[in-house]
Protein backbone atom coordinates (compact mmCIF):
# COMPACT_ATOMS: atom_id res chain seq x y z
CA UNK A 1 0.00 0.00 0.00
CA UNK A 2 1.38 3.33 -0.52
CA UNK A 3 1.36 6.13 1.63
CA UNK A 4 0.81 9.99 1.29
CA UNK A 5 3.13 11.64 3.11
CA UNK A 6 3.17 15.57 3.62
CA UNK A 7 5.55 17.70 4.70
CA UNK A 8 3.94 21.39 5.79
CA UNK A 9 6.07 24.10 6.99
CA UNK A 10 4.19 26.75 7.69
CA UNK A 11 0.84 26.42 10.05
CA UNK A 12 -1.28 27.10 6.67
CA UNK A 13 0.15 24.18 4.98
CA UNK A 14 -0.61 22.30 8.23
CA UNK A 15 -4.30 23.26 8.30
CA UNK A 16 -4.49 22.59 4.39
CA UNK A 17 -3.00 19.19 4.54
CA UNK A 18 -5.25 18.02 7.84
CA UNK A 19 -8.59 19.66 6.10
CA UNK A 20 -7.99 17.44 2.83
CA UNK A 21 -7.19 14.35 4.59
CA UNK A 22 -10.34 14.99 7.07
CA UNK A 23 -12.54 15.83 4.62
CA UNK A 24 -16.31 15.64 5.09
CA UNK A 25 -15.44 13.06 8.35
CA UNK A 26 -18.12 14.03 10.85
CA UNK A 27 -16.60 12.22 13.26
CA UNK A 28 -12.44 10.97 14.69
CA UNK A 29 -10.80 9.01 17.28
CA UNK A 30 -7.41 11.27 18.43
CA UNK A 31 -4.69 9.38 19.92
CA UNK A 32 -2.54 11.02 21.37
CA UNK A 33 -0.10 11.63 24.06
CA UNK A 34 -0.37 13.38 27.67
CA UNK A 35 1.88 16.42 28.85
CA UNK A 36 3.11 16.71 25.07
CA UNK A 37 0.39 16.73 23.50
CA UNK A 38 -0.51 20.42 24.48
CA UNK A 39 3.19 21.54 25.19
CA UNK A 40 3.91 21.07 21.52
CA UNK A 41 1.26 22.95 20.38
CA UNK A 42 -0.62 20.27 18.65
CA UNK A 43 -3.73 20.15 21.13
CA UNK A 44 -4.97 23.68 20.00
CA UNK A 45 -4.21 23.30 16.24
CA UNK A 46 -5.67 20.06 16.06
CA UNK A 47 -8.86 20.53 17.82
CA UNK A 48 -9.47 23.87 16.29
CA UNK A 49 -9.35 22.12 13.01
CA UNK A 50 -11.71 19.37 14.07
CA UNK A 51 -13.86 21.82 15.85
CA UNK A 52 -17.14 20.81 13.58
CA UNK A 53 -16.52 16.84 14.01
CA UNK A 54 -17.30 15.05 17.37
CA UNK A 55 -14.15 13.88 18.61
CA UNK A 56 -13.43 11.37 21.25
CA UNK A 57 -10.09 11.78 22.55
CA UNK A 58 -8.14 8.31 23.33
CA UNK A 59 -4.98 8.97 25.53
CA UNK A 60 -4.83 6.30 28.55
CA UNK A 61 -2.05 4.61 27.90
CA UNK A 62 1.25 4.50 28.76
CA UNK A 63 4.56 5.01 27.16
CA UNK A 64 5.73 1.39 25.19
CA UNK A 65 2.05 0.24 24.96
CA UNK A 66 0.57 -2.87 26.61
CA UNK A 67 -1.59 -5.23 25.18
CA UNK A 68 -4.37 -4.30 27.70
CA UNK A 69 -4.28 -0.24 26.88
CA UNK A 70 -4.71 -1.64 23.60
CA UNK A 71 -8.09 -3.51 23.79
CA UNK A 72 -9.45 -0.54 25.55
CA UNK A 73 -8.60 1.50 22.51
CA UNK A 74 -9.94 -0.80 20.58
CA UNK A 75 -13.52 -1.20 22.33
CA UNK A 76 -13.53 2.42 22.20
CA UNK A 77 -12.73 2.00 18.55
CA UNK A 78 -15.74 -0.23 17.96
CA UNK A 79 -18.10 1.89 20.04
CA UNK A 80 -17.18 5.17 18.51
CA UNK A 81 -17.06 3.58 14.62
CA UNK A 82 -15.39 7.55 13.38
CA UNK A 83 -14.84 8.44 9.98
CA UNK A 84 -11.09 8.72 10.67
CA UNK A 85 -8.21 7.72 13.39
CA UNK A 86 -5.91 10.74 14.50
CA UNK A 87 -2.52 9.51 16.24
CA UNK A 88 -0.65 13.00 17.12
CA UNK A 89 2.35 12.04 19.35
CA UNK A 90 5.75 9.82 19.51
CA UNK A 91 6.46 6.32 18.79
CA UNK A 92 3.70 5.09 21.43
CA UNK A 93 1.41 6.95 20.48
CA UNK A 94 1.60 5.49 16.61
CA UNK A 95 2.22 2.52 17.85
CA UNK A 96 -1.41 2.60 19.50
CA UNK A 97 -3.31 3.77 16.97
CA UNK A 98 -1.55 1.77 14.47
CA UNK A 99 -2.52 -1.33 16.59
CA UNK A 100 -6.09 -0.07 17.64
CA UNK A 101 -7.07 0.17 14.44
CA UNK A 102 -5.42 -3.23 13.12
CA UNK A 103 -7.35 -4.97 15.90
CA UNK A 104 -10.51 -3.28 15.51
CA UNK A 105 -11.14 -5.11 11.96
CA UNK A 106 -12.57 -1.75 10.92
CA UNK A 107 -11.78 -0.16 7.78
CA UNK A 108 -11.30 3.33 8.97
CA UNK A 109 -8.37 6.00 7.67
CA UNK A 110 -5.30 6.89 9.96
CA UNK A 111 -3.27 9.94 9.76
CA UNK A 112 -0.20 10.28 11.73
CA UNK A 113 1.52 12.95 12.54
CA UNK A 114 4.41 12.63 14.56
CA UNK A 115 5.71 15.05 17.27
CA UNK A 116 9.41 13.91 17.70
CA UNK A 117 12.04 13.40 15.18
CA UNK A 118 11.61 10.32 15.68
CA UNK A 119 11.01 6.78 15.19
CA UNK A 120 9.97 6.96 12.43
CA UNK A 121 6.84 5.11 12.90
CA UNK A 122 4.43 7.13 11.25
CA UNK A 123 5.42 5.21 7.84
CA UNK A 124 6.04 1.26 9.24
CA UNK A 125 4.21 -1.19 8.91
CA UNK A 126 4.94 -3.02 12.22
CA UNK A 127 4.25 -1.94 16.20
CA UNK A 128 5.34 -3.00 19.31
CA UNK A 129 3.17 -4.27 22.13
CA UNK A 130 4.03 -5.88 25.60
CA UNK A 131 2.09 -8.40 26.59
CA UNK A 132 3.40 -9.39 30.91
CA UNK A 133 6.52 -7.54 29.89
CA UNK A 134 7.75 -9.67 27.27
CA UNK A 135 8.06 -7.46 24.11
CA UNK A 136 6.16 -8.34 20.81
CA UNK A 137 6.34 -6.85 17.17
CA UNK A 138 3.39 -6.79 15.35
CA UNK A 139 3.74 -6.74 11.27
CA UNK A 140 0.87 -6.18 8.50
CA UNK A 141 0.29 -4.79 5.83
CA UNK A 142 -2.19 -3.07 7.01
CA UNK A 143 -0.49 -1.44 10.13
CA UNK A 144 0.76 1.49 7.91
CA UNK A 145 -1.20 4.55 8.32
CA UNK A 146 -2.58 5.91 5.59
CA UNK A 147 -1.16 9.48 5.73
CA UNK A 148 1.32 11.19 7.25
CA UNK A 149 1.85 15.19 7.70
CA UNK A 150 5.85 15.89 8.94
CA UNK A 151 5.06 19.36 10.53
CA UNK A 152 8.26 20.53 12.18
CA UNK A 153 7.47 22.89 14.61
CA UNK A 154 5.78 20.50 16.46
CA UNK A 155 9.26 19.17 17.62
CA UNK A 156 11.25 22.66 18.48
CA UNK A 157 10.41 22.24 21.56
CA UNK A 158 11.51 18.80 22.74
CA UNK A 159 14.11 18.59 24.86
CA UNK A 160 17.64 17.79 24.92
CA UNK A 161 17.30 14.15 26.03
CA UNK A 162 14.15 13.47 23.97
CA UNK A 163 16.03 14.69 21.13
CA UNK A 164 19.16 12.70 21.73
CA UNK A 165 16.88 9.60 22.22
CA UNK A 166 14.38 9.63 19.29
CA UNK A 167 17.10 11.39 16.80
CA UNK A 168 19.65 8.27 17.82
CA UNK A 169 16.75 5.49 17.34
CA UNK A 170 16.49 6.84 14.01
CA UNK A 171 20.13 6.83 13.19
CA UNK A 172 20.57 3.72 14.54
CA UNK A 173 17.40 2.27 12.19
CA UNK A 174 18.76 4.47 9.48
CA UNK A 175 22.66 2.40 9.80
CA UNK A 176 21.19 -1.70 10.46
CA UNK A 177 18.55 -0.80 7.78
CA UNK A 178 21.72 -0.22 5.77
CA UNK A 179 23.67 -3.27 6.83
CA UNK A 180 21.00 -5.16 7.33
CA UNK A 181 20.37 -8.44 5.05
CA UNK A 182 17.25 -7.61 3.42
CA UNK A 183 18.76 -4.22 2.56
CA UNK A 184 17.43 -3.59 -1.06
CA UNK A 185 18.37 -0.57 -3.57
CA UNK A 186 14.98 1.41 -2.21
CA UNK A 187 16.12 0.89 2.01
CA UNK A 188 19.68 2.13 1.31
CA UNK A 189 18.27 5.00 -0.62
CA UNK A 190 16.45 6.23 2.53
CA UNK A 191 19.01 4.80 4.86
CA UNK A 192 21.89 6.51 3.67
CA UNK A 193 19.60 9.95 3.56
CA UNK A 194 18.87 9.30 6.86
CA UNK A 195 22.26 9.06 8.12
CA UNK A 196 23.46 12.25 5.89
CA UNK A 197 21.24 14.21 7.62
CA UNK A 198 20.80 12.78 11.00
CA UNK A 199 24.13 11.92 12.02
CA UNK A 200 25.85 15.88 12.19
CA UNK A 201 23.10 16.78 13.77
CA UNK A 202 22.45 15.25 16.88
CA UNK A 203 25.68 16.57 18.41
CA UNK A 204 25.11 20.32 18.18
CA UNK A 205 24.12 22.23 21.46
CA UNK A 206 21.30 24.09 19.67
CA UNK A 207 19.77 23.09 16.70
CA UNK A 208 17.80 26.09 14.89
CA UNK A 209 14.06 25.42 13.24
CA UNK A 210 15.91 24.10 9.53
CA UNK A 211 18.08 21.82 11.90
CA UNK A 212 14.83 19.99 13.33
CA UNK A 213 13.29 20.16 9.41
CA UNK A 214 16.06 17.93 8.84
CA UNK A 215 16.00 15.22 11.63
CA UNK A 216 12.24 14.86 11.62
CA UNK A 217 12.58 14.00 7.58
CA UNK A 218 15.74 12.39 8.46
CA UNK A 219 14.09 10.06 11.07
CA UNK A 220 10.99 9.51 8.44
CA UNK A 221 13.45 8.26 5.64
CA UNK A 222 14.85 6.16 8.18
CA UNK A 223 11.41 4.93 9.52
CA UNK A 224 10.96 4.06 5.45
CA UNK A 225 14.05 2.05 5.45
CA UNK A 226 13.07 -0.49 8.21
CA UNK A 227 9.77 -0.95 6.97
CA UNK A 228 11.50 -2.91 4.20
CA UNK A 229 14.11 -4.23 5.95
CA UNK A 230 13.80 -4.57 9.85
CA UNK A 231 16.14 -3.70 12.58
CA UNK A 232 18.90 -6.04 13.51
CA UNK A 233 20.56 -6.92 16.66
CA UNK A 234 21.17 -3.40 18.66
CA UNK A 235 16.94 -3.41 18.40
CA UNK A 236 17.09 -6.74 19.13
CA UNK A 237 19.01 -6.29 22.26
CA UNK A 238 17.40 -3.22 23.56
CA UNK A 239 13.91 -4.44 24.84
CA UNK A 240 14.85 -5.85 28.31
CA UNK A 241 16.79 -2.68 29.02
CA UNK A 242 13.65 -0.45 28.23
CA UNK A 243 10.87 -2.88 29.75
CA UNK A 244 13.07 -3.99 32.88
CA UNK A 245 15.67 -0.87 33.26
CA UNK A 246 13.79 1.88 31.96
CA UNK A 247 15.94 2.97 29.74
CA UNK A 248 13.61 5.15 26.63
CA UNK A 249 14.09 2.89 23.28
CA UNK A 250 16.29 5.31 21.86
CA UNK A 251 18.73 5.31 24.47
CA UNK A 252 18.82 1.48 25.27
CA UNK A 253 19.34 0.92 21.43
CA UNK A 254 22.44 3.15 21.52
CA UNK A 255 24.15 1.59 24.70
CA UNK A 256 25.43 -1.91 22.69
CA UNK A 257 25.53 0.16 19.74
CA UNK A 258 29.29 1.27 19.49
CA UNK A 259 29.97 -2.52 20.02
CA UNK A 260 28.30 -3.66 17.05
CA UNK A 261 29.57 -0.68 14.77
CA UNK A 262 32.76 -2.62 15.19
CA UNK A 263 31.21 -5.82 15.12
CA UNK A 264 29.73 -5.47 11.89
CA UNK A 265 32.13 -3.29 10.40
CA UNK A 266 34.96 -5.80 10.68
CA UNK A 267 33.19 -8.99 10.89
CA UNK A 268 34.79 -11.28 8.34
CA UNK A 269 33.37 -13.44 5.53
CA UNK A 270 32.86 -16.41 7.50
CA UNK A 271 30.42 -15.33 9.43
CA UNK A 272 29.01 -13.28 6.77
CA UNK A 273 25.09 -13.82 6.33
CA UNK A 274 24.01 -12.61 3.27
CA UNK A 275 24.23 -13.34 -0.22
CA UNK A 276 27.37 -10.99 -1.28
CA UNK A 277 29.87 -10.41 0.61
CA UNK A 278 31.83 -7.97 -1.15
CA UNK A 279 29.11 -5.76 -1.37
CA UNK A 280 28.96 -5.58 1.89
CA UNK A 281 32.52 -4.81 2.33
CA UNK A 282 32.05 -1.89 -0.24
CA UNK A 283 29.00 -0.71 1.89
CA UNK A 284 30.66 -1.07 5.58
CA UNK A 285 33.45 1.39 4.35
CA UNK A 286 31.31 3.90 2.72
CA UNK A 287 29.53 4.06 6.56
CA UNK A 288 32.74 4.22 7.96
CA UNK A 289 33.55 7.16 6.08
CA UNK A 290 29.98 8.59 6.61
CA UNK A 291 30.51 8.12 10.07
CA UNK A 292 34.17 9.47 10.54
CA UNK A 293 35.15 6.34 12.53
CA UNK A 294 37.98 5.82 10.54
CA UNK A 295 40.03 2.56 12.38
CA UNK A 296 38.65 3.32 16.26
CA UNK A 297 34.30 2.44 15.74
CA UNK A 298 34.20 1.62 18.86
CA UNK A 299 35.65 4.85 20.63
CA UNK A 300 34.24 7.23 18.35
CA UNK A 301 30.77 5.69 18.50
CA UNK A 302 31.41 5.20 22.26
CA UNK A 303 31.90 9.06 22.48
CA UNK A 304 29.42 10.03 20.10
CA UNK A 305 26.50 8.83 22.36
CA UNK A 306 27.90 9.54 25.49
CA UNK A 307 28.11 13.57 24.02
CA UNK A 308 24.55 12.85 23.42
CA UNK A 309 23.49 11.70 27.01
CA UNK A 310 22.86 8.20 26.20
CA UNK A 311 25.80 6.39 27.73
CA UNK A 312 25.49 4.32 30.66
CA UNK A 313 23.80 5.12 33.53
CA UNK A 314 24.63 3.76 36.89
CA UNK A 315 21.00 4.38 38.43
CA UNK A 316 20.02 2.14 35.62
CA UNK A 317 22.28 -0.50 36.30
CA UNK A 318 21.02 -4.11 35.31
CA UNK A 319 21.62 -8.13 35.18
CA UNK A 320 24.21 -8.84 32.38
CA UNK A 321 22.34 -12.31 31.83
CA UNK A 322 18.75 -10.70 32.12
CA UNK A 323 19.72 -8.20 29.58
CA UNK A 324 21.26 -10.83 26.95
CA UNK A 325 18.92 -13.56 27.43
CA UNK A 326 15.93 -10.72 27.06
CA UNK A 327 17.01 -10.53 23.10
CA UNK A 328 14.86 -11.39 20.12
CA UNK A 329 15.83 -13.50 17.89
CA UNK A 330 13.63 -13.14 15.14
CA UNK A 331 15.38 -9.05 14.93
CA UNK A 332 19.14 -10.22 15.60
CA UNK A 333 18.84 -13.17 12.13
CA UNK A 334 18.84 -9.91 10.33
CA UNK A 335 22.38 -8.75 11.33
CA UNK A 336 24.95 -9.16 8.70
CA UNK A 337 27.91 -10.43 10.63
CA UNK A 338 26.68 -14.01 12.81
CA UNK A 339 26.21 -13.74 16.58
CA UNK A 340 26.56 -16.20 19.03
CA UNK A 341 25.57 -16.28 22.92
CA UNK A 342 29.88 -15.00 23.53
CA UNK A 343 29.46 -12.04 21.53
CA UNK A 344 25.49 -10.81 22.55
CA UNK A 345 27.43 -11.48 26.42
CA UNK A 346 30.25 -9.23 25.09
CA UNK A 347 28.23 -6.61 24.07
CA UNK A 348 26.17 -6.29 27.07
CA UNK A 349 29.32 -6.02 29.15
CA UNK A 350 30.69 -3.40 26.61
CA UNK A 351 27.94 -0.97 28.21
CA UNK A 352 30.13 -0.12 31.28
CA UNK A 353 32.87 0.42 29.41
ZN1 LIG B 1 13.88 1.89 17.10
Amino acid sequence: MEQYIECCQTEEDFKNAFSSFVGDARSALVVHGHRSYQACGAKDLVEALSCQMTVVDFDDFTENPKMEDVQKGVSLLQRTEPDVVVAVGGGSVMDMAKLIRHYAHLDIRLLAIPTTAGTGAESTQFAVCYIDGVKHSISDASILPDSVILYPPFTYNNSRYLTSCTGFDALAQAIEAYWNINATVESDHHALEAISMIYPLLEKEHLSPSDRDALLIGANAAGRAINITRTTVPHALSYTLTSKYSYPHGHAVALTFPFFLKYNLEGDASRYMGSDYGHHVEKMERLRSMLNVQDAPFAVMKHYISRLGLGFDKNRDFDDMTVARGINLERAKNTPIAIDPDVILAAVKSIRE
